[in-house]
């Protein structure tokens, strides 16, 4: 299980515990999810534009550049 992080607002998707809310049961791998979906916290960044956390949970330097690249795009 892995789990994604909105790069916009830190919200963070989680396999194992899904979204429910979202109608993500638990256990919902990312990659099921429509790509179409938004980010249920800003509504800005869609399933694609997530970033995949390492097994840490830490993001790795190449995600945080790719971040701050796009970031700017929604400043
Ligand atoms: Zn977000």
């Amino acid at each position: 299980m892995s789990t994604y992080v909105c790069p916009n607002c830190d919200y963070v998707y989680d396999e194992a515990k899904g979204d429910p809310r979202e109608g993500w049961p638990a256990g919902t791998p990312f990659i099921e999810i429509d790509p179409d979906w938004t980010c249920p916290d800003c509504g800005v960044r869609e399933q694609q534009d997530f970033n995949l956390l390492n097994a840490d949970g830490q993001r790795s330097e190449t995600d945080i550049a790719a971040e701050a690249a796009r970031g700017e795009d929604y400043a």
